[in-house]
């Protein structure tokens, strides 16, 4: 039994390790940073379970590579750095982390609204650099968060937390999903729109999309188009959601007031016109990145691993079509 090799990406909390030791052997990455894929493919060979924490892509040549390989179990609610489909091909499990996450997340949605609106990280440059001579009128004046329009593009756990707090400030709730959601509706007063009136309509919009064919570069320049000059964009989802070079041309011309970033299109490099730019608060991609839930992420992870490895059907998995194939 405690033959079996886990290969994780990064030296696992000792909590979650725990778990994973119960069924096999645990074997960690010799750093944080993303390892090249032949390296990993490498070190993967002889694993039953890969647990990725962090940025790691898993392409099929990773899952190739790792002939007895029977269960990837990702460290994230997200899911996109596996070839998901590769993996449902090959019989083996990919899994994820919902739920404990969301309302880090949800915080961090509001830490960068807040931020880019009453310009935080701006006035944080300002009185470092020493230029704060004086309490004057008009000095780094924001824009209102309470009582503004919300337009929360990915109204699922994660959009919903953001708009229950959305309550506590009293502002108006839009969103938008593929599907409406009457219960959220109800619960949450938020008013469904397609996606161009939330547009137009909303004073901040928030984006809480998965990353998917479908959602790549769901903002670009047409969409951005139809915000108010007022208005600000949030995005806590995953970067490619944004057309950045359409965002950045957006922020220089004045076309949108701000925007809060936890994600960007090709992390870890920056856009090199977002530098420039003052209207911004960013963050490197630390949505979830509380102590508390990074534990409880790790072990639900192991959690996964665990059951996977035993024959057990994985509480979190996402391709069930390769449980059939198992
Ligand atoms: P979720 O519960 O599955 O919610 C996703 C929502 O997005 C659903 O309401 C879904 O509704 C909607 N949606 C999906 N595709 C859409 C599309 N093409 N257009 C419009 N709406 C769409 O997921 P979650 O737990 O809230 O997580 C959401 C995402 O946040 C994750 O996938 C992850 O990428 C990201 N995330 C980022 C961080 C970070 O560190 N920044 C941390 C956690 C999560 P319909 O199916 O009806 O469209």
């Amino acid at each position: 039994m405690a033959s079996r090799s886990i290969f994780v990406t990064w030296p696992i909390e000792a909590e979650a390790r725990a778990i994973l030791e119960r069924v096999g052997n645990v074997r960690t990455s010799h750093t944080e940073h993303e390892l090249p894929v032949a390296e990993l493919a490498q070190l993967v060979a002889d694993c039953e379970a890969i647990i990725p924490m962090g940025a790691h892509q898993i392409p099929d040549a990773v899952l190739a590579a790792a002939p007895h390989l029977r269960i990837v179990a990702v460290a994230a609610v997200g899911y996109n750095i596996v070839d998901v489909a590769a993996a449902s091909r090959r019989g083996i499990l990919v899994t994820n982390t919902p739920g404990v996450l969301t309302e880090t997340t949800a915080d961090m949605a509001w830490a960068l609204m807040l931020g880019v609106a009453r310009r935080v990280p701006e006035s944080d440059r300002f009185v470092r650099a020493g230029k704060w001579t004086g309490v004057y009128w008009s000095q780094l004046m924001g824009a209102d968060v309470h009582g503004a329009t919300l337009g929360i593009v990915g109204l699922g756990r994660i959009g919903q937390a953001i708009a229950r707090r959305a309550q506590g400030f009293g502002m108006r709730v839009l969103y938008h999903n593929r599907k409406r959601d009457p219960e959220a509706e109800r619960s949450l007063g938020a008013e469904y729109r397609p996606k161009a009136e939330l547009l137009r309509e909303a004073d901040f919009v928030v984006l809480s999309v998965p990353l998917s064919r479908e959602s790549r570069h769901l903002i670009g320049a047409a969409e951005l188009a139809l915000m108010k000059p007022t208005a600000f964009l949030v995005n806590v989802a995953r970067g490619p959601v944004v057309d950045e070079t359409a965002l950045v041309e957006a922020l220089r011309s004045g076309r949108l007031a701000g925007a809060g970033l936890d994600v960007f299109e090709e992390e870890p490099k920056l856009h090199p016109g977002l530098l420039g730019l003052e209207n911004l608060a960013l963050t490197p991609h630390i949505g979830s990145a509380s102590r508390a839930t990074r534990l409880q992420m790790a072990s639900r992870a192991a959690e996964n691993c665990v059951a996977a490895l035993e024959g057990r059907r994985p509480p979190n998995l996402v391709n069930p079509e390769a449980w059939r194939s198992a």
